[in-house]
Order: C-alpha cells, then sequence, then structure tokens
C-alpha cells in the first residue's frame, strides 16, 4: 500500500456522523474548519460503559478532524449533583486517554446568560409564567389525540411576566407553584414543542453557583444555547433527543446566540447482563450491593479500571460497537473480549498456585536456590525476563496431581505417581512418593529434578505429560485474589417486570489464597497479568503492597459464559 493509499485509509469516514463532517468541511459550513464537540455528563453519578463510548465518539472525532472537544458538566440539577461525581468523571475521561479543549465548562457558569435570554424572550412576547402546577399542566397540554388547552397566563402582558418572572427569580413562589414556559405551539404534534417549561423553581444550594439561584432551567433550554456559547459545531447526543430538536433549534432562531450548532442523534450503547442507568448503578451503591461505584463489578469506567480493564481496550470495545441510528444491544462478551485479547498481548506471564500441593525436590538440599530465567512474555522480548528461584520446596496446583497413573496421557497432561512432568521455564521432574495424613488426604508429594532439563529436551526414555505452573515455597508470597464474576446472571436484567436486583449473581465476588512468585510482590497497583493457565489478573489500584498482595480477576482466559449459555 502506498502513503496515499494509507492517507484515504485513515481519513474514510466510518460512520454517518464522519460523513456529516466531512460534508459539513467540504461545504465551508464549518467556522474556521475547526470542529468542535461537547462531552456534557450530568455530574449525578460515575461514568459507565454507554458514557464510555459516547466519550470515545466525541474526543475521537475531534482527534480525527484536528478540533477540539470540551467537557461541560450540564449541571442543572442541583439536588442530585455532588463534586464526588465532577472529580470522578474528569479522572474517568483522563484515564481512558482523552483531554478536553480548555477547561473544565460548567452549564452553571452559563446561568446569568440564560436569565438573559429568558428575558429577551419574555420581552418578545415568546415566555409566560405558569401557575399551573405540573398535575394541571401536563392535563391541560392535552396528548397526541387531545389539542393542548390555552389558560390565561398564556395571554398575559410582557409587563405581567418580567414581574412574575422576577418575583419566581427573587424567591417569592415556592417549588412547583409556578414556572417559565415558552409559548410555542400548543396545538404541535410534537408534544415538546407544546410551550415547554425553561425555568422552575429549586430552593437548593447549587455545587457551583451556591444560593444565587431558586430558579433552574430545563435541559431542554440550556443545552443547545450552551452549545451555542461554546461555539460547539456538531452536538451529539442519543435518540431520545430526536423529538427534542426542533425545540433545540426553535430557541437557537429566537434568541440572539453568537453561534449555531446542529444537533444529531445516534443509538446509545446497551450492553446485555448490565444495567447501564445512574440511577440503578446508585441504587447497587447505595444499598450496599457492591462496594462503591467503582467495584469491580460495576460496568462503570472506574469500576472497569479496578477491575484491569484498559483504556485501549475500552476505546477498543467502542470502536467494535460501532456508531448507528438504530438501537441494538451489545453482547457483553465483545467487552469481555476486547480485554482478553488486549492482556493476551500486552500481560506479562507470572504464576501463582491457587490451591497449593507441597512438593519437595529429594535431590535439592535445603538451602539451594537456582535462579531460573523466564521471559515476561512469549512473544514479546522487549518486555524481559523474569527470575523464578526454583527451591527444595515448592507448590503446584492440586488439580495438577493425580495419584492414579492409568489416566490416558492425552486426557490427563499433569504429574501422576512415578511420572515426569515439566515444571514452566524449568526442570522436569519425577514422582516418587506421595505422604498422606491419616485421613488419606495428601499433604505432599515427593519428587526428584532430571538435571540438565532447563530449557532442553529430556533424555530418551523421560517423557514429562505436559507443562504445569510452579512457584518457590520458601521464595514466594502468599497473595489475597479477589474473584469477580458478572454481577449479574440475566442478559436483560433490567427489562422485565421483576425488580432487577433479584437476578444478580450470588456468585460474582469470591475471596481466595495463591501463593504467587516474588516478582508479583512487587508488581505495582494497576498492573495487569496472565497468571499462567489461570486467568488475567490486576494488582489491586488501592488494596495492593508487596508486603499484601491483593490481585483482582479481570476475565479468564476462556469465555465461559458462552458455553454456560449454550
Ligand atoms: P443515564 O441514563 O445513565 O443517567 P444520561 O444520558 O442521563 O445517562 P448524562 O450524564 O446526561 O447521562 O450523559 C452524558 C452523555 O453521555 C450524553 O451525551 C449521553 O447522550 C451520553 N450517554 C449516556 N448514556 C449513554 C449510552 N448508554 N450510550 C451512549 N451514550 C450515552
Ligand atoms: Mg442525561
Amino acid at each position: 500500500m502506498s502513503k496515499t493509499d494509507n492517507a484515504t485509509e485513515a481519513t474514510r469516514p466510518s460512520n454517518f456522523l464522519e460523513q456529516i463532517i466531512e460534508r459539513d468541511l467540504a461545504e465551508g459550513r464549518v467556522p474556521d474548519n475547526n470542529v468542535v464537540t461537547r462531552f456534557p455528563p450530568e455530574p449525578n453519578g460515575f461514568l459507565h460503559v454507554g458514557h464510555a463510548t459516547s466519550i470515545c465518539l466525541n474526543f475521537g472525532l475531534a482527534e480525527k478532524y484536528q478540533g477540539e472537544c470540551n467537557l461541560r458538566f450540564d449541571d442543572t440539577n442541583p439536588e442530585k449533583e455532588e463534586q464526588v461525581y465532577i472529580d470522578a468523571i474528569q479522572e474517568d475521561i483522563e484515564w481512558l486517554g482523552f483531554k478536553w479543549a480548555g477547561n473544565v465548562r460548567f452549564a452553571s457558569s452559563y446561568f446569568d446568560q440564560f436569565y438573559e435570554w429568558a428575558l429577551h424572550l419574555i420581552r418578545e412576547g415568546k415566555a409566560y409564567v405558569d401557575h399551573q402546577d405540573a398535575e394541571t399542566m401536563r392535563e391541560n397540554r392535552g396528548n397526541f389525540n387531545k389539542p393542548g388547552v390555552e389558560t390565561a397566563d398564556r395571554r398575559k402582558s410582557v409587563e405581567d411576566n418580567l414581574a412574575e418572572f422576577e418575583k419566581m427569580r427573587a424567591g417569592e413562589y415556592e417549588e412547583g407553584q409556578v414556572t417559565l414556559r415558552a409559548r410555542i405551539d400548543l396545538q404541535s404534534a410534537n408534544m415538546n414543542m407544546r410551550d415547554p417549561v425553561l425555568y422552575r423553581i429549586r430552593k437548593v444550594p447549587h455545587h457551583q453557583t451556591g444560593d444565587k439561584w431558586c430558579i433552574y432551567p430545563s435541559y431542554d433550554f440550556a443545552h443547545g444555547q450552551e452549545d451555542a456559547i461554546e461555539g460547539v459545531t456538531h452536538s451529539i447526543c442519543t435518540l431520545e433527543f430526536q423529538d427534542h430538536r426542533p425545540l433545540y433549534e426553535w430557541f437557537l432562531e429566537n434568541l440572539p446566540v453568537p453561534a449555531k450548532p446542529t444537533q444529531y442523534e445516534f443509538a446509545r450503547t446497551n450492553l446485555n447482563y448490565v444495567v447501564t442507568s445512574k440511577r440503578k448503578l446508585k441504587r447497587l451503591v447505595d444499598e450496599g450491593l457492591v462496594t462503591g461505584w467503582d467495584d469491580p463489578r460495576m460496568p462503570t469506567v472506574s469500576g472497569m479500571r479496578r477491575r484491569g480493564y484498559t483504556p485501549a481496550s475500552i476505546r477498543k470495545f467502542a470502536e467494535m460497537v460501532g456508531i448507528s441510528r438504530t438501537d441494538g444491544i451489545a453482547d457483553f462478551s465483545m467487552l469481555e473480549h476486547a480485554i482478553r485479547d488486549d492482556l493476551n498481548t500486552n500481560a506479562a506471564r507470572a504464576m501463582a498456585v491457587l490451591n497449593p500441593l507441597k512438593v519437595v525436590i529429594t535431590n535439592l538440599p535445603e538451602g539451594d536456590v537456582q535462579e531460573m530465567t523466564a521471559a515476561a512474555h512469549p512473544n514479546r522480548p522487549e518486555l524481559g525476563d523474569r527470575t523464578l528461584p526454583f527451591t527444595r520446596e515448592l507448590y503446584i496446583d492440586r488439580a495438577d496431581f493425580n495419584e492414579d497413573n492409568s489416566l490416558s496421557r492425552k486426557k490427563f497432561k499433569r504429574l501422576v505417581t512415578d511420572e515426569y512432568i515439566r515444571l514452566r521455564g524449568s526442570y522436569v521432574i519425577k514422582h516418587e512418593e506421595t505422604i498422606k495424613d491419616d485421613n488419606g488426604e495428601i499433604t505432599e508429594i515427593r519428587c526428584r529434578y532430571i538435571p540438565g532439563t532447563v530449557g532442553e529436551n529430556p533424555p530418551e526414555g523421560v517423557r514429562p505429560r505436559g507443562v504445569i505452573h510452579w512457584v518457590s515455597a520458601s521464595h514466594g508470597q502468599e497473595a489475597e485474589l479477589r474473584i469477580y464474576d458478572r454481577l449479574f446472571t440475566h442478559e436483560a436484567p433490567d427489562r422485565g417486570e421483576e425488580d432487577f436486583l433479584v437476578h444478580m449473581n450470588p456468585e460474582s465476588f469470591k475471596v481466595t489464597k495463591a501463593w504467587v512468585e516474588p516478582g508479583l510482590a512487587a508488581a505495582r497497583p494497576e498492573q495487569g497479568f496472565q497468571f499462567e493457565r489461570e486467568g488475567y489478573f490486576v494488582a489491586d489500584r488501592y488494596d495492593h503492597s508487596s508486603e499484601k498482595p491483593v490481585f483482582n480477576l479481570t476475565i479468564g482466559l476462556k469465555d465461559t459464559w458462552a458455553s454456560k449459555a449454550k
């Protein structure tokens, strides 16, 4: 492929939004050719995997077209919002590898401007203060089959409305008593156009503006204007806002805004086996069913991070899901595939024995240490080597020894009585003796190592059945392993009549111990490994230390859910 082919390849639009942006650029419709997108989370929860795809989309488009992506907190709902969420969201976006343009922005920093624009609409006769309570308003708004009913407030004078709105702002009305509404069209087929609410009263302090306001703009009255103020060129949201687009445009047409952004919609990312509603995730946290928003079982960005997912794997997943205009449900195994693939390529190999059986090497004197060298990764020499101390006492996994040596070599490729096995990265050993306690339980086995077999074929007549993992008893260390599985056993936990909590997987979390090779204690928090023959694990972000190693199961080596499903 030539250089020019490569260039075309890189810029070829891969989804309908890229096509739109390229058309807009070609037709000179983008001011200064600077594509500006934004990611506008409401700080009322942690980001989840669905948000991650939206982040990859918005920041990804800005990257692709050398534009900018703003991070803007859509903080128009003070009662549900908190600073911890603001901090967590920023941390998550940075961790995913994206950088927003300029400072973090807040819808609340435009409240003065929104207020001015509300006055503007009132003066133009396009907004009025309505004294109906929510129930009556809903009734009078009608529905698809029932026309809206005009009330007296709708016919009030501009002066009256200005005075009433001032009373609203000054706190003279209670919550729910009055609202400011746009005067658009009570007969519109689009319910969003039937005089939508612009401002409502909320007598709660705001995390950014304190006690300055007791009236707060609605999402609809805020979003497009925020985009206009920031010079956003392509405002991308999920499909449920499609019916709000005429309203988004109505505000831009009827207000003296500095720019005219356009809203586009794409399908939200739905994943089976998880819930991605912030309200439901919050319930799991509030009811103590998980340890927090960043519990490794949570589909939150911080949960996935703690579980050992990498930014690259989440970005890869977003790419696999793609951008579409129709709703669908992505399979959770796609996400798991993305992380398994990444770790298979990038994670260092290490050995951990989960269910230890002591092996005494009878022909190695006590105190002798032979240092074996193994590659950190079979196909990545640049990742270097690790040292494995081979000592008189070792641990292998109980499942790797069976007394019965009549088992076929094909079926049981592990150690049996009187036979040979290779220890990964080390010697071939031969079983000599099995020691049991009074209950007949095997407590240790004794073996002999075959000199000259490290990295070499064994001599004639020595036929190891396979290769097993091991760890020095004297030089290894005990570690805590946190074994996680999917949080829900049902593929659509929140789509039935029943409460989604009934579908929680009772086996989603177990703690166990393992004996790990010395290098693992030295791992840095968040470092991922493949524990050979066991799975992918990550050193816990908070609890791991070299004195007390703690590893979380990221994902098994194989997709066990696929076989369960069959
Ligand atoms: P939730 O339903 O979890 O409360 P939300 O849409 O209310 O989500 P916001 O904080 O408003 O949460 O979302 C910020 C941005 O992320 C919005 O632009 C929204 O469209 C996008 N987003 C939220 N959920 C998804 C999803 N599942 N897939 C894709 N984008 C999403
Ligand atoms: Mg929202």
